[in-house]
């Protein structure tokens, strides 16, 4: 008998800070979910936000979304890099850089996972406004499987307050 696929539900973050950055993002969204393995459930409001970790850059455009998958965890990265990169993304570009097209896994269902290609929850969601914001429009009460506290509490309780997250003013 053929292994029957169980849907999974997985927030992924979207972000661009180069070229048309909401374009970028609508465009990424729509080749991650028309396929008969994604689909999407739900999607924040698209911010602007000031970039963190590299600062000499370009604000970006942020959101996430709310799919359902059939795709295992590694698997659905390889579709999110191949999406990246015929987004027109340079695989040597610069870490935390500019970015044509971002798309991170950030919780697939209620998972854990730790390898050297991937990390979920994503290590660095938690500290992130322009990550949680997005995720607390969709379901503040989410938990962090491993904190253990809602997205709305970590937002809460952030203390990088030089983080800017605005909301894009027209809205798609
Ligand atoms: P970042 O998104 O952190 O700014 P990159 O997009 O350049 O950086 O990703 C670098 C690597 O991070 C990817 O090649 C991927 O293998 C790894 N990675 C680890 N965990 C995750 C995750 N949860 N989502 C996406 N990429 C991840
Ligand atoms: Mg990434």
């Amino acid at each position: 008998m053929a292994a029957v696929k169980t849907d999974h539900p997985v927030f992924i973050s979207v972000g661009s800070n180069l070229g048309g950055k909401l374009d970028n993002c609508l465009r990424g969204i729509a080749a991650l979910t028309e396929s008969a393995e994604s689909s999407l459930l739900e999607a924040s409001r698209f911010f602007r936000t000031s970039p963190v970790d590299y600062a000499d850059q370009d604000w970006f455009v942020n959101a996430a979304v709310k799919i359902k998958t059939s795709l295992a965890p590694l698997v659905l990265l390889d579709k999110l890099v191949s999406i990246q990169q015929q987004m027109g993304r340079k695989a040597d570009s610069v870490r935390f850089g500019p970015r044509v097209l971002d798309l991170d896994i950030l919780l697939y269902d209620d998972w854990v996972i730790r390898t050297p290609r991937l990390t979920i929850p994503h290590p660095r969601m938690h500290k992130r406004a322009f990550v949680l914001q997005p995720i607390c429009d969709i379901n503040p009460s989410i938990i962090h499987p491993v904190l253990g506290q809602t997205v709305a509490d970590l937002l809460s309780h952030l203390d990088d307050k030089d983080q800017r997250v605005i909301p894009l003013e027209n809205q798609p």
